[in-house]
């Protein structure tokens, strides 16, 4: 008879995509004893972007990992997230994050995103999993039942999985044969502008240096924009919101330059400290957002012959008002890793993959729409809804509605209480008790 562990030595799983959300599940399957490969197409470990906020759900998770000491040391304790009226830098409302840190045994980081991606690679290498540079996989190369993929270009390599998991981001290959199509391109009518400032040029300027002596989070919210700045350890980050054509004609991928004297300019109307820290940038480049509508029943995760199943930004990519993409493709890792941990035959293996399906589009539908519902709230126009979102902020004890969904006590304990691991466990025994 085949044990738990020997059928899971003998289960081959190939990830699509060594992002953080491969890189995690790919640690994870190794721990549960699977073999593990991670097909990447770069030849290097890019990342674009500079920073990312991690919140307690995400860091739960790289405990789990065994790989959160590692990163608490190369990231920025914050010590509140601060929001800003644009034009006069009114602080409309401070949430603490130390106090949080104590309810929910994990901090709010912030950190540079290829340092975090260099943690996580290290040790998905030192766990054993196999991770291959500069193979890439098209649509066609996609054998939805066998679990065959044909590596794209001149080798037409063959790779035989128990099972593929596209890791492969938001314009996934991997989702694009499950679901049998592309989804739509739903542009949100905005960019974001990333500005990098030197930390040393923002120390020189005696009404600036604050924001590097005390680490906060601090946003200005603005009409149709906001400005999310925070530190990073030597260079300061500035990821600006801005309007754009959300005419799909107008959508680009990938990052653009911008033209950032240009930029400079539309923002006289904004608090002078705030265009003063923008002085001291040099460029900025920007990347397009697109909506999600968040996947109901009908839009599969995984195909019925239980051998492909996507996760991370391939699955349930979301704007980043509330900082979550990341920490939900950590958790969305961690389930599906250790709802595998637990099977024993193939048909377990399909089972576990309807579990995991269900329990992840319900959750993550939720953010999704949150976070949509943040940016209306947050970059509302000059008028009486922006005067009452105002006067609530200033006057009102955050409760369920309030215009900060992340102060909101239920809706936080909601999302960075979730433990990952934790639901796991409780779906797989839930699943063990219907099969009695
Ligand atoms: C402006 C902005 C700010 C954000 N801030 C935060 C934040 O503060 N906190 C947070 O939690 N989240 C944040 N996010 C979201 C977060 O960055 C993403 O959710 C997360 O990086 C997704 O990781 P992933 O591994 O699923 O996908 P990706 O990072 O996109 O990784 C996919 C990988 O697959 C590879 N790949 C793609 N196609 C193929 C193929 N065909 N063959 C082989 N390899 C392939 C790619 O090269 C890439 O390495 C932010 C996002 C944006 C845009």
């Amino acid at each position: 008879m085949t044990t738990n562990s020997e059928f899971r030595t003998n289960f081959y799983v190939c990830i699509v995509g060594s992002g953080l959300v491969g890189l995690a599940c790919g640690i994870l399957l190794r721990r549960h004893g699977f073999k593990v490969t991670i097909l990447q197409k770069d030849l290097t470990l890019g990342t674009l972007g500079a920073g990312i906020q991690l919140h307690p759900n995400a860091l739960r998770v790289l405990k789990d990992l065994g790989v959160y000491d590692k990163v608490r040391a190369v990231s920025i304790l914050p010590q509140a997230i601060i929001l800003k009226e644009y034009k006069t830098g009114q602080v409309l409302h401070t949430q603490d994050l130390l106090q949080a840190t104590e309810k929910y045994d994990a901090p709010v980081v912030t950190i540079h995103r290829a340092r975090l991606l260099g943690i996580l690679y290290a040790e998905a290498i030192a766990r054993g999993v196999v991770i291959r540079h500069g193979v890439s996989i098209d649509v066609a190369g996609v054998d939805l039942a066998g679990g065959v993929l044909r590596l794209a270009g001149p080798s037409e390599e063959i790779i035989h999985a128990d099972l593929v998991v596209g890791a492969d981001g938001a314009n996934s290959v991997i989702r694009e044969a499950v679901t049998g199509g592309k989804p739509a391109v739903v542009p949100h009518g905005k960019v974001v502008n990333r500005i990098l400032v030197d930390e040393a040029a923002i120390m020189a300027r005696p009404r600036l240096r604050h924001l590097i002596e005390r680490p906060n989070i601090v946003v200005w919210l603005g009409p149709g924009g906001q400005a999310v700045t925070y530190g990073l350890d030597g260079t300061f980050n500035i990821a600006f919101t801005w309007p754009w054509s959300a005419d799909p004609k107008d959508a680009f991928f990938g990052p653009q330059k911008v033209d950032f004297e240009e930029f400079k300019k539309g923002l006289a109307a904004w608090e002078p400290d705030l265009r003063e820290l923008m002085e001291l940038g040099g460029d900025a480049l920007r990347w397009m957002f697109f909506e999600h509508p968040g996947d109901g029943e009908e839009t599969p995760w995984l195909d019925p012959s239980g051998r492909l199943c996507i996760v991370g930004d391939a699955a349930h990519q979301v704007l980043p008002y509330l900082a979550q993409g990341a920490a939900l493709g950590f958790e969305s890792a961690s389930i599906l890793a250790h709802l595998l941990g637990k099977t024993e035959s193939e048909q377990q293996v399909r089972d576990c993959l309807d579990v995991y399906q269900r329990l992840r589009k319900e959750r993550t539908g939720h953010v999704v729409r949150a976070s949509l519902k943040t940016s209306r709230l947050w970059q509302l126009p000059d008028g009486p809804l922006k005067d009452e979102r105002d006067r609530e902020f200033l006057n009102e004890v955050p409760s369920a509605g309030y215009p900060n969904f992340l102060a909101d006590p239920f809706f936080r304990e909601w999302l960075w209480g979730f433990d990952a691991k934790a639901a796991a466990g409780e779906a797989w025994a839930r699943y063990e008790q219907e099969r009695v």
